[in-house]
C-alpha cells in the first residue's frame, strides 16, 4: 500500500470544478492585485479568528517579517523564540538586523517552555529583548497564559508564529477558548500548500486585535504607501495574490471539517499505538494534546490541536525511516537541525544549551495525518512500525 506523507490530490478532487471556476473569474475580472477576493478573505479570516484586523500577505514568512518591521525591530535588538521550528521563525529576526535568543522547549508539547523563557528574560539585564515569537508547533498552541504573563511583566510584544496552527484554540484562564493568533499583538499564518489551509502557491495572513497595528501592517505590505506614492514608512511588496485568495476562500469553508478529520486520525493513531507494546517499551512516544483536559472539562470539542503534523519520537529513527520508505510510507523529519545549530548563525550568536530541542530534532518523525487518510492506511502504518522494531 502506498501512503504519501501528504496527498493534496485527494483534497483537490471534490473542489476542482469550484476552484477552476473561481480562478477563471479572477482572471476574467482583470483585477490581479488586491481587490475584492483579498478583502473578502481578510474579513472571513478576521471573523474566523475573532480578531479586529486581518491583512493578507505574500507568505507566512512575510507575515512574521512585516510584524517585526511594524514593531521597529532592528540592529541592537534581540528577539526571544524557540530553536525547534521552521527556519523562517528565526530568519526574519536576522533579516531585520536583530539577533535571536533562544529558550528551550517543553519536551511534552515541543513548544517553547515558559520557565526557560523566564530564565532568559531575567538574564536580559540590558533589556535588548524587544519581541517574543512563540510558535504553535504542529498545530498546538504554546502555553500562552504563561507567555503573555511574562510579556506583560517585561512589557515585550508577542508575535505568534501560528503558521501551522490556523484555527487551533487555547483555553485562557477565564475558561474562554480563543483562536491562535488572537492573543499576541500579531498572529501570523501561512497558506503554504501543506498547511491545514493551503493555497495553490504561497500566501499568508497577519491578524491582530489592535486595529492600529493592523492598519500599519496593511500600509507596510504595500511599500508603506498611504496614500499611493506617499511613503511615511519603509515597507515592502508583501501583497497576497487574488488568485490565492479566491482559492483560500473556497477551502476555508471546509477547514473545520478537515481539522476534525485530522483530529480523528490522530486519535486513531494513538489507539493503534496503544494496542502495541511500543509505547511501554519506549520505542515510540505519541504526541500529547496538552489542553485535552480543559477541553473535556469545558465540554467542548473545539480544535485545540489541529494536527498540521502528527509527530512521534522514536528510537533508531534512521532505521525506521529506511524501513518505512522502502514500504512506500511517507514520513519526514521536522526538523533535523535546531535553529541555533544552523551554520548561518554560527558567527552571529554564542551557542546556547538547549538539550530538549536538540533531543527532539534527533528523534522526531512526522507520519501521514492528512484528512483523507483512511483507518486502513493508518493501521498499516502502525503495523509496519511494529514490524520494524520486531525485526
Ligand atoms: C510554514 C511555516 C512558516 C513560513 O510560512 P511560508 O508561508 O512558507 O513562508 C513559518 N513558521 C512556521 C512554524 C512554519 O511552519
Amino acid at each position: 500500500m502506498k501512503i504519501p506523507l501528504l496527498d493534496l490530490g485527494s483534497q483537490l478532487k471534490p473542489l476542482r470544478e469550484e476552484i477552476i471556476e473561481a480562478v477563471t473569474k479572477v482572471i476574467d475580472s482583470t483585477t490581479y492585485i488586491q481587490g475584492p477576493e483579498v478583502i473578502g478573505l481578510e474579513s472571513e479570516v478576521a471573523n474566523y479568528c475573532n480578531t479586529a484586523s486581518a491583512v493578507g500577505v505574500s507568505s507566512g514568512t512575510d507575515a512574521l517579517l512585516v510584524a517585526l518591521m511594524a514593531l521597529k525591530i532592528g540592529p541592537g535588538d534581540r528577539v526571544l523564540t524557540t530553536s525547534y521550528s521552521f527556519f523562517a521563525t528565526m530568519g526574519v529576526i536576522v533579516r531585520c538586523g536583530a539577533k535571536p535568543v533562544f529558550a528551550d522547549i517543553d519536551p511534552v508539547s515541543y513548544n517553547i517552555d515558559p520557565l526557560a523563557m523566564a530564565a532568559v528574560l531575567k538574564n536580559d539585564t540590558d533589556k535588548t529583548i524587544k519581541a517574543i515569537i512563540p510558535v504553535h508547533l504542529y498545530g498546538q498552541c504554546a502555553d500562552m497564559t504563561a507567555i503573555m504573563a511574562l510579556a506583560d511583566q517585561y512589557d515585550i510584544p508577542v508575535v505568534e508564529d501560528a503558521a501551522q496552527a490556523i484555527g487551533a484554540e487555547y483555553p485562557l484562564e477565564s475558561g474562554r477558548w480563543v483562536r491562535s493568533g488572537s492573543m499576541g499583538i500579531a498572529g501570523c499564518f501561512s497558506f503554504f500548500p501543506s498547511k491545514n489551509l493551503g493555497g495553490i502557491g504561497d500566501g499568508g495572513m497577519l491578524v491582530s486585535n489592535d486595529s492600529k497595528f493592523g492598519e500599519l501592517v496593511r500600509m507596510l505590505r504595500n511599500h508603506g504607501a498611504e496614500p499611493k506614492y506617499y511613503h511615511a514608512e519603509i515597507g515592502g511588496n508583501f501583497r497576497l495574490d487574488p488568485i490565492q485568495a479566491t482559492v483560500l476562500r473556497i477551502k476555508l469553508k471546509y477547514l473545520e471539517k478537515w481539522h476534525a478529520a485530522r483530529r480523528e486520525n490522530a486519535s486513531a493513531y494513538n489507539t493503534f499505538f496503544a494496542e502495541t507494546s511500543l509505547l511501554e517499551e519506549q520505542k515510540v512516544k505519541v504526541p500529547v494534546a496538552v489542553y485535552k483536559e480543559q477541553a473535556e472539562l469545558s465540554g467542548t470539542s473545539r480544535n485545540y490541536h489541529i494536527y498540521n503534523q502528527y509527530v512521534i519520537t522514536v528510537e533508531n529513527r534512521d532505521g525506521l525511516i529506511k524501513w518505512l520508505t522502502s514500504r512506500d510510507i511517507g514520513c519526514e523529519i521536522y526538523y533535523p537541525l535546531c535553529l541555533h545549530e544552523q551554520e548561518c548563525l554560527a558567527e552571529l550568536i554564542d551557542r546556547p544549551v538547549l538539550p530538549h530541542a536538540e533531543k527532539a530534532a534527533r528523534s522526531s518523525l512526522a507520519l501521514p495525518i492528512y484528512p483523507e487518510l483512511t483507518l486502513e492506511m493508518q493501521k498499516y502504518v502502525v503495523e509496519q512500525i511494529v514490524s520494524f522494531y520486531k525485526s
